[in-house]
C-alpha cells in the first residue's frame, strides 16, 4: 500500500510528493530534521523533538516557526494512516524555494515542511540482539553539531565508508583524538567498574533525545552518567559500548576497528540499559527482546 506524506500543508501519496529544485533545502542545505520514533503506535518523546526542532531553526535565525500544533497532530495521522505500530516519522523544514539561487537568505521564509513515516523494527533487530561493529573515522563536519541540520555528507560518507570495510557503522573523532559522536547517534562507553559515560553536550555533539531519556530513566533508579569526553583507546579498552538514537534506540557496540570489546558480545551493563529504555517506551520485554535476558 502507498504510504502517505505531507508536504506543505497538504496530505499525498509519498512517491507522488513534489518539491521545488530551487528548494534551499536542496541548494544549500538550509534546513533541518527530526525523526521521532513509533512504538507500540505511539510517538516517543514528539515534545522533545519537536523542542529541538523549534532551537535547530531559531539558532539558524529561520525567523518564522512552523505551527506545532500542526505538526503534532500530522505526526499523530500519519501514524494513524499508515498503520505504523514500529518505525518513524520524519519531519524536515527547509528555508523554501525562491525561484531562484541567492545565498542571502530571506527575511521572512516561506518554509518547505515536509514529512512522511516509515514502518521498520526498531527494538528487534540484528544490531539490538547482537550488537554493531564501529570503525573510528576523522569527524570532518561542520562546527554547529548542535544543530539537526539536513546537511549530512560527512555521516553519510562516514556510514558508507564504515560499510566498505565490513563494518556496520562508524563513530567520529575530533582532531584531539576525542570520540564526538556515532555518525547518526550518541556514543557511549562502560568502565570495567561499570561506569557509565558519555559526551557532555556542547556544539560539538547532537544532543540526543534517547540520550536525554536515558539520563531521566537511569536518574529515576538512582544510577549515575559521568558526561565527559573520552578517546578511541579508551573506547577501545573499556568493558562495552552502546549508542544510542531515535531509530537504532539503545544499540550494543561489540567491536572498535576490528578490537572486540570485552568478550565481544554485548555486554550486561548495556543489556539492562537496552531493557530499561525498551520498558520505558512501553514495551513488554519478554515477549519484545527476550534476548536482553539471555
Ligand atoms: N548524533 C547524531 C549525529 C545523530 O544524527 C543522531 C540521530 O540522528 C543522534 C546523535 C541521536 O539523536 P536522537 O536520540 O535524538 O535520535
Amino acid at each position: 500500500m502507498t504510504q502517505m506524506a505531507w508536504v506543505n500543508g497538504v496530505y499525498t501519496a509519498a512517491d507522488e510528493a513534489r518539491i521545488s529544485p530551487f528548494d534551499r533545502g536542496f541548494l544549500f542545505a538550509d534546513g533541518v530534521y527530526e525523526v521521532t520514533a513509533v512504538y507500540g503506535g505511539r510517538l516517543v518523546d514528539m515534545e522533545r523533538h519537536l523542542d529541538r526542532l523549534e532551537r535547530s531553526l531559531r539558532e539558524l535565525k529561520f525567523g518564522t516557526m512552523p505551527d506545532r500544533k500542526e505538526l503534532e497532530e500530522v505526526h499523530r495521522k500519519l501514524v494513524e494512516t499508515n498503520g505504523v505500530d514500529e518505525g518513524y516519522v520524519y519531519l524536515q523544514v527547509t528555508r523554501g524555494a525562491y525561484g531562484a539561487r541567492d545565498f542571502v537568505a530571506p527575511e521572512k521564509p516561506r518554509l518547505t515542511i515536509f514529512m512522511f513515516s516509515e514502518k521498520r523494527a526498531l527494538i528487534d533487530t540484528a544490531s539490538a540482539r547482537n550488537g554493531s561493529r564501529i570503525v573510528a573515522l576523522p569527524d570532518i563536519r561542520w562546527a554547529r553539531r548542535d544543530i539537526k541540520s539536513v546537511g549530512l555528507l560527512a555521516q553519510a560518507l562516514a556510514k558508507t565508508e564504515a560499510k566498505a570495510r565490513g563494518a556496520d557503522d562508524a563513530w567520529l573523532v575530533a582532531p584531539d583524538g576525542q570520540v564526538t559522536e556515532g555518525a547518526s547517534s550518541n556514543a557511549w562507553i562502560v568502565t570495567k567498574d561499570g561506569e557509565i559515560i558519555t559526551r557532555a553536550i556542547s556544539n560539538m555533539i547532537l544532543a540526543g533525545v534517547t540520550r536525554h531519556a536515558l539520563f531521566d530513566a537511569l536518574g529515576q533508579r538512582g544510577g549515575k552518567i559521568t558526561e565527559r569526553s573520552f578517546t578511541v583507546e579508551e573506547a577501545k579498552a573499556a568493558a562495552e559500548a552502546f549508542t544510542t538514537a531515535a531509530t537504532g534506540l539503545v544499540t550494543p557496540v561489540v567491536e572498535i576497528d576490528g578490537v572486540k570489546l570485552g568478550d565481544g558480545k554485548p555486554g550486561a551493563v548495556t543489556r539492562s540499559v537496552q531493557k530499561l529504555y525498551y520498558t520505558a517506551i512501553g514495551a513488554d520485554v519478554a515477549k519484545a527482546a527476550p534476548w536482553v535476558n539471555a
